[in-house]
């Protein structure tokens, strides 16, 4: 269970990087991806992916894999 960032959508405001308690989200230069191994979709700490909820570009840009 994890989320993924589609490139496509992202426009690497970096908001999502700070929300996430697993420190899953990592940049490379403008490039943020979600580490599968260690994302958890939030679950039992929030009720939902908090990446998602700080997304601007919400559904369209963090899926879930
Ligand atoms: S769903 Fe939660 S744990 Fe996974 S990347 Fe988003 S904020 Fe981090
Ligand atoms: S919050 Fe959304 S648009 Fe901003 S860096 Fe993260 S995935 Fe990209």
């Amino acid at each position: 269970m994890a989320m993924k960032i589609i490139q496509a959508e992202c426009t690497s405001c970096g908001d999502c990087k700070p929300v996430c308690p697993t420190k899953s989200i990592t940049d490379k230069g403008s490039i943020f991806k979600i580490n599968v191994d260690t994302c958890t979709e939030c679950d039992g700490e929030f009720d939902s992916p908090q990446c998602l909820s700080a997304c601007p570009a919400g559904e369209a840009c963090i899926v879930y894999v």
